[in-house]
């Protein structure tokens, strides 16, 4: 019962750690910036940062106020607040040369607008820097303030991805000071200050959900207008995380991805390797055409 599932086969790939990034990791040190590319080591990293021009840079610190259970960040009481992060984050995307960035953020729930200012200040700042690089926010709840989300929408991201992350029954468990509720209300409040925004939100599974209940998942979604769906293989970062319950065959996540177009998503990224911001290039235009 403890024991540890056995990894499958096709989530055996080697990670990508070689000479080509050395470069783009000095800047990063450099520049003191965090992507979640190199800190969740992202089996994706070589397609993303060289062959799409894509990369997830995590802002306001990289320490969070909460303690999800999947996740590797740290977690503690963060000190800074960088007002001269928002122009490095624009001067690496223009250095990389991205056509597509996505900017997420730890959890500030120690700050009033949870942190919504400078996030959208780096929103302006790649902008201003990268007219033709689509943005992509990954927010928290930002404790589900209105006015901060409407700080960070005035901004105008070309998405706007905020992630449920696992089933209503586990949230709890999983990502215990976050609710169900609450998040589906952040996409719906979105959808409602911007239509033509695209929102997205992405489900992590293996975590000891059943099938019905991804398949309730996405209709909350679809209830909340969420325009994008990702699915993906839950990997437990270290001992201390929680288990993975179940790893699903790429043949059930295709399956997945059709369920969910059926239910309308107009665009549904699905397979054991998907993160968050997994072929985001692609979804942006998806979203658009509609
Ligand atoms: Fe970075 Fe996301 Fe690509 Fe992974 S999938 S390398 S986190 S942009
Ligand atoms: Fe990790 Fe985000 Fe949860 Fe913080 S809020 S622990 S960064 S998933």
């Amino acid at each position: 019962q403890e024991e540890h599932l056995r990894k499958p086969e096709w989530l055996k790939i080697k990670l990508n750690t070689n000479e080509n990034y050395k470069e783009l990791k000095k800047m990063m040190r450099e520049k003191k910036l965090h992507t979640v590319c190199e800190e969740a080591r992202c089996p994706n990293i070589h397609e993303c940062w060289a062959v799409r021009k894509t990369a997830t840079f995590m802002i306001l610190g990289d320490i969070c106020t909460r303690a999800c259970r999947f996740c590797a960040v740290k977690t503690g009481l963060p000190t800074e607040l960088d007002l001269q992060e928002p122009e490095r984050v624009a001067e690496s995307v223009e250095q990389m040369g991205l056509k597509h960035v996505v900017i997420t953020a730890v959890a500030r729930d120690d700050l009033k607008d949870g942190g919504a200012f400078v996030f959208a200040e780096t929103v302006k700042a790649v902008r201003a820097r990268n007219p033709f690089c689509s943005i992509e926010v990954l927010p928290s709840d930002m404790m589900g303030v209105k006015e901060s989300l409407e700080l960070l929408m005035s901004a105008k991201p070309d998405i706007m991805n905020h992630n449920i992350e696992t089933v209503r029954r586990l949230t709890p468990r999983v990502r215990a000071r976050a609710t169900y509720e609450r998040s589906l209300e952040f996409l719906r409040r979105a959808k409602e200050m911007n239509e033509r925004i695209p929102t997205k939100s992405s489900l992590m599974i293996g975590v000891g959900e059943t099938w019905e209940e991804i398949i309730e998942t996405m209709d909350d979604l679809r209830a909340n207008n969420v325009d994008i769906m990702t699915i993906g293989q839950y990997l437990q970062p270290t001992k201390k995380h929680l288990k993975v319950q179940k790893y699903y065959t790429p043949d059930e996540f295709n399956e997945l991805k059709k369920i969910a177009l059926g239910k309308g998503f107009k665009h549904c990224e699905s397979g054991p390797l998907v993160r968050s911001s997994y072929h985001a290039d692609e979804q942006v235009n998806a979203a658009q055409a509609n």
